[in-house]
């Protein structure tokens, strides 16, 4: 199993080693590892971003409760009117305060305005309008069965909202109108002079209308934007109403007055220790109605399109983020508003913020890393290019005569036994050819040595070009070549050995500036099949011996037999 893994190993490593262009691995490892830091970087933004975002909804959730919890109160206490005035209704109380207050109605219920007070340091008078202001309007409604309980009952909660809005923190106005044409305001208690203009102004508005059977079936409280109008301090202001029903019946409505101001400061009150981003404050409309920003020129705004896809989010869940271009921003509904909490988030803020700095670390740290990468990448990818080249040429000097360009002896030997054991073992013949330059001391003794080494390398050159590609050319000493000729018989290598010293002896050779030289050489031939000896060394030594027969014989020429014609 062990040897199987190593076999396995060995051969996966020398197929690499076959195969491979190290500069191409260098690029792939290379490559490998930057992919990898991108992903890992990658990896470490979208775990970022998810806590960022979870913080940004921490953060709003924490202002959003603050919110509901000072708004519950409001609104806890507004049920409260409406259980007051429910229980009055249901159980009036007999005192004769309120017996005679009602019954001195009778008498004002025809004079176009009136105020019925009992005790103004204990409740609030009731300001009323007159039975025909009634009659023609026909949201108003005088039930003369249910007309004195009520004017009693309103009594009692007079008392309950002079005491309940004393603390006025929150809320600017509290009112109870009644359908049957009359009201009770904390702000009013008095003046008489503008009842009728007044109780018109309150019957007409949408907190009012909006609580009909029809519009408010839950008849739960709800929200709305009042306009600015003279009795609100010329200020828009924020109401919520409950209606008040009473065995089926729908007597009136109870109101609370907020004004911006007021939902400014709750807002505020529940950002204290909040120093980044902004928060919003905006109706179920995306009407802005208070901002955290004290300075209104730097309130995020949203322009139409950015308004339409907050909205769209919104509507389809109660708490959600979003990212609108550079700002993020996160929402929540609140429980007791109808409406939302919005915290806006700039680039700004969060380049300030604790996830602004681990995010440009990282994004320093990778570029960093990347740079480091890329810098040694073009210095390895260099040296292993340069590396390869030398080793090419290394190998290629280890192998080669540099000035004849011809396989150096070593090589020549080497590649010629394994021609030669290839041969006999497919029975094929194996031919050598032994060469010398004739007289070739002469041509250096009269034209200097590197006009020699000219006419060597043009023999080597002519050699080689007299060769096929499987045959084998060498040069075996100083103007002694070798050429191997595999599968080749004698006679067809003595064909070969002649055409090559034809080729040497055709040709002048230029070795210096107008000087020619015309060489010869002198060739020995010997096969394998004469003798069936395939070893090279002995070959090669037959071969030598017919060369010195050729120079015996006179030189320029070839010599494949060893009979001395002499
Ligand atoms: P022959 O073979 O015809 O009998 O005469 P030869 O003059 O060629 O004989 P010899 O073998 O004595 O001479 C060989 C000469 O080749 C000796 C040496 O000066 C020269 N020689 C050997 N190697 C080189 C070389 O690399 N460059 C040059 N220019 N000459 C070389
Ligand atoms: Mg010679
Ligand atoms: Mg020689």
């Amino acid at each position: 199993m062990q040897r199987d893994t190593y076999v396995v190993k060995r051969s996966f490593l020398q197929w690499l080693h076959k195969r491979s262009n190290p500069g191409l691995i260098v690029n792939l490892c290379f490559l490998v590892v930057l992919v990898f830091s991108t992903l890992l970087t990658w990896r470490e933004v979208v775990v970022l971003e998810g806590a960022y975002i979870s913080s940004q909804r921490n953060h709003l959730e924490t202002v959003a409760n603050s919110l509901d919890r000072q708004l519950q109160f409001s609104v806890d206490k507004l049920l409260f009117f409406r259980n007051g005035m429910r229980d009055a209704l249901q159980t009036p109380l007999s005192f004769a305060v309120l017996h005679e207050a009602v019954s001195r109605f009778n008498s004002l219920r025809n004079i176009p305005s009136w105020q019925l007070a009992v005790d103004k340091n204990r409740t609030l008078p009731i300001n009323g309008v007159s039975d025909a202001f009634v009659d023609k309007t026909t949201l108003l409604n005088r039930d003369e069965d249910l007309l004195n309980n009520e004017l009693s009952a309103a009594l009692e909660l007079g008392y309950l909202l002079r005491l309940g809005s004393a603390n006025v923190r929150r809320e600017a106005r509290v009112v109870y109108v009644s359908r049957a044409g009359f009201y009770l305001a904390t702000d009013t208690a008095g003046q008489v002079n503008d009842i009728v203009p007044r109780y018109y102004q309150l019957v007409t508005q949408q907190w009012f209308t909006g609580q009909s059977e029809r519009e408010n079936r839950a008849r739960a409280v709800r929200w709305f934007i009042t306009p600015p109008s003279t009795w609100n301090g010329n200020e828009q202001a924020i109401t919520a109403s409950v209606p008040i029903y009473y065995e089926h019946h729908w007597y009136g409505v109870v109101a609370m007055d907020f004004t911006l101001k007021t939902m400014k400061r709750l807002l505020r009150d529940a950002t204290s220790d909040r120093t980044e981003g902004e928060y919003q404050l905006y109706d179920t409309r995306l009407n802005l109605i208070a901002s955290s920003e004290p300075d209104a020129n730097l309130i995020n705004r949203f322009d139409q399109p950015e308004q339409a896809q907050i909205a769209s989010a919104i509507e389809s869940d109660t708490q959600g983020s979003l990212r609108l271009g550079s700002r993020f921003i996160s929402w929540e509904r609140l429980d007791h508003f109808d409406g939302v909490a919005l915290r806006v988030h700039t680039l700004h803020d969060g380049v300030r913020g604790d996830f602004g700095s681990i995010s440009i670390v990282l994004a320093l740290l990778w570029a960093l890393f990347t740079a480091m990468l890329l810098i040694s990448w073009l210095v390895i990818r260099r040296t292993v290019s340069n590396m390869y080249a030398l080793q090419h040429t290394l190998q290629w000097q280890a192998w080669h005569d540099p000035l004849t360009r011809l396989n150096n002896r070593g090589a020549l030997f080497e590649r010629a036994k394994i021609l030669a054991k290839k041969c006999e073992q497919q029975g094929l013949p194996f031919s050598v050819v032994q060469i010398d330059l004739d007289h070739f001391k002469s041509i250096n003794d009269r034209f200097g040595h590197q006009a020699g080494d000219k006419v060597l390398s043009h023999a080597g050159g002519l050699i080689a070009s007299a060769l096929r590609p499987n045959d084998v050319a060498g040069r075996v000493g100083g103007e002694e070549f070798c050429v191997v000729l595999p599968g080749v018989a004698l006679p067809e290598a003595v064909d070969i050995a002649e055409r090559i010293r034809a080729h040497i002896n055709s040709k002048e050779i230029l070795v210096k500036k107008s000087v020619t030289v015309r060489v010869s050489a002198s060739l020995g031939v010997s096969c394998a099949l004469e003798k069936g000896n395939y070893q090279f060394e002995q070959l090669q030594s037959i071969a030598d011996a017919r060369l010195y027969q050729a120079k015996q014989r006179g030189r320029n020429q070839v010599v494949h037999d060893d009979h001395d014609r002499k």
